[in-house]
């Protein structure tokens, strides 16, 4: 069972602990709203517990933007009467030693959906009952709880278009929770300063990152009104473009809490009923994908060994090429010599984000064309991606691979060539990423290796593999699989 259910609170008026992880934002945050309505002193926490993560702590991008998440959470806080307080170690030792100095009676959290952190948060809900602290858990991070969504034989759904349609049914664009106002702060003994936890690289390979993006709340609103007011109207033609800002980029911001799901439906809902009614833009392209980040979370819920086991038990035999640190490599930096992936993979290593198309080409020639196994790509993204979410990232790349729940078959191998030229046609992307191709003619930017003098000037490599060759051995790998 979850630990999900709430008890009453005994002591309103004593002081409450909050607990930030995935929530990172004062508006619409239920926990930080009932505890502030309902206690007479708040203290909001941050517990650094990488543990807790088990076999997926943090990557170095998440590391980055954590950091600088935490200060602007900081400073939010600051504004409503309140401050960070930090700490590191294990959640249930940290609240131990603060419980007496703060007098505190109720201890209050968003839930997580994590494997390892759903046991972690019911350990320490449990241990704290025990010593006659209320616990109480809130949702601020889907629109459904995993477990509220059934199919008729009241099983979790595997399908993508089902469960869509059944959450879809009953969604509605609520209102957000207010900022609420904390009474009654004061300083706990032995919080650190969030540099203490020593999030941000040593090396300072993030200046990419810093350039994309504003992690924290004020970013993720300035990325929903530009959203709104601008690409919305397009989403659908655009998604697929990589070189358009036809997306939201709303992922980080969406995994690490900065702006909710709820906010997100309410804000575009408005923007909708705002545009004259000849231009009025269609929001469900939207809501679906962010259909997928839920159906994502009730799959990882229900099948919570899916980050490192093949969904589908067909693929439990499959034969995967052994690690080749050389094609990894390659792949990893960009440097395979197909342009549509080299770009992609650049995007990702500079900005910690790549468009999701690019994703799924990139992903299928690493799982296909090399035929490395999917946890390859997937611990990759995981330490690169300023998004990176055990839900969202299992779900993709068990879909690349087509090991997944509703995935794209195997036999589908995407063909990075026709792709370029069908979402990139002018190259604009690739000329982006690949700037010893920038003058190369565009009948050849997607396919360089067709001029060798090309190569030879450029520095750029020939590919690692055959593309129609490397087809074939996947299909083939596939076709004779035990
Ligand atoms: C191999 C692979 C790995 C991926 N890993 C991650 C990951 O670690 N974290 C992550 O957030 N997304 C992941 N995705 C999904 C998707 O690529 C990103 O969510 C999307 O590119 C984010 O850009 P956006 O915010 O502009 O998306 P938008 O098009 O603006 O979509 C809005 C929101 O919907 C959600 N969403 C969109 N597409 C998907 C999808 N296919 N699956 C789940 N949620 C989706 C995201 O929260 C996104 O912010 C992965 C996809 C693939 C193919």
């Amino acid at each position: 069972m979850h630990e999900r259910a709430t008890t009453p609170n005994p002591s309103p008026a004593g002081a409450a602990i909050v607990l930030f992880r995935h929530d990172l934002r004062v508006a619409d945050n239920p926990a930080l709203h009932a505890a502030c309505a309902a206690h007479g002193t708040v203290y909001p926490l941050y517990i650094h517990a990488p543990e807790e993560h088990g076999d997926w702590k943090e990557g170095g991008a998440s590391r980055w933007w954590l950091h600088h998440a935490l200060c602007a959470l900081d400073a939010r806080l600051r504004g409503i009467g309140g401050a960070l307080q930090v700490y590191r170690g294990d959640t249930l030792a940290v609240l131990r030693g603060l419980l007496a100095d703060g007098g505190v009676g109720a201890v209050y959290w968003n839930r997580r959906y994590e494997p390892t952190a759903i046991d972690a948060d019911r350990h320490t809900m449990a241990a704290l009952r025990a010593l006659g602290v209320a616990v109480h858990s809130h949702n601020a991070a889907l629109w459904r709880e995993p477990w509220d969504i059934a199919n008729e034989a009241g099983r979790p759904y595997r399908v993508f278009t089902p469960y869509w349609r059944k959450v879809r049914a009953t969604l509605v664009p609520d209102a957000p929770l207010p900022v609420p106002r904390i009474r009654g702060w004061r300083p706990l003994p032995g919080s650190l300063a969030i540099d203490a936890l020593l999030l941000r690289p040593r090396i300072d390979w993030a200046s990419g990152l810093g350039d994309a993006w504003t992690p924290g709340e004020a970013g993720a609103a300035e990325l929903l009104e530009i959203f709104a007011d601008d690409a919305l109207a397009d989403y659908a033609r655009a998604r697929d473009l990589p070189a358009r800002h036809g997306t939201s980029r709303l992922s980080p911001h969406l995994h690490f809490g900065e702006v909710s799901p709820r906010q997100v439906h309410h804000a575009l809902a408005d923007a909708v009923a705002r545009s004259p009614s000849s231009r009025r833009p269609d929001l469900e392209p939207y809501l679906r994908e962010l259909g997928w980040r839920e159906f994502a979370h009730h799959l990882l819920y229900h099948f919570p060994d899916t980050p490192t086991e093949n969904f589908n038990p067909a693929f439990a035999n499959f034969r995967w090429s052994p690690p080749d640190p050389v094609h990894l490599e390659a792949w990893q930096r960009g440097r395979t010599g197909i342009p549509l992936v080299d770009a992609g993979m650049r995007e990702l290593w500079h900005t910690g984000w790549m468009h999701n198309r690019v994703r799924m080409i990139a992903g299928s020639f690493l799982v296909k064309n090399l035929r490395q196994h999917w946890l390859h790509g997937a611990r990759w993204f995981w330490d690169t991606l300023v998004d990176a979410d055990l839900a969202s990232n299992t779900l993709g790349w068990q879909w690349v691979a087509g090991c997944g729940a509703d995935a794209a078959p195997y036999f589908r191998v995407f063909n990075p060539v026709t792709q370029a030229a069908k979402f990139d046609p002018d190259g604009q992307y690739l000329r982006r990423w690949l700037p010893e191709l920038a003058d190369a003619p565009t009948a050849l930017l997607h396919q360089p290796w067709k001029d060798p003098s090309l190569l030879r000037r450029s520095g750029y490599p020939a590919p690692v593999v055959d593309l129609a060759a490397s087809r074939d051995e996947a299909l083939e790998a596939w076709r004779t699989r035990g």
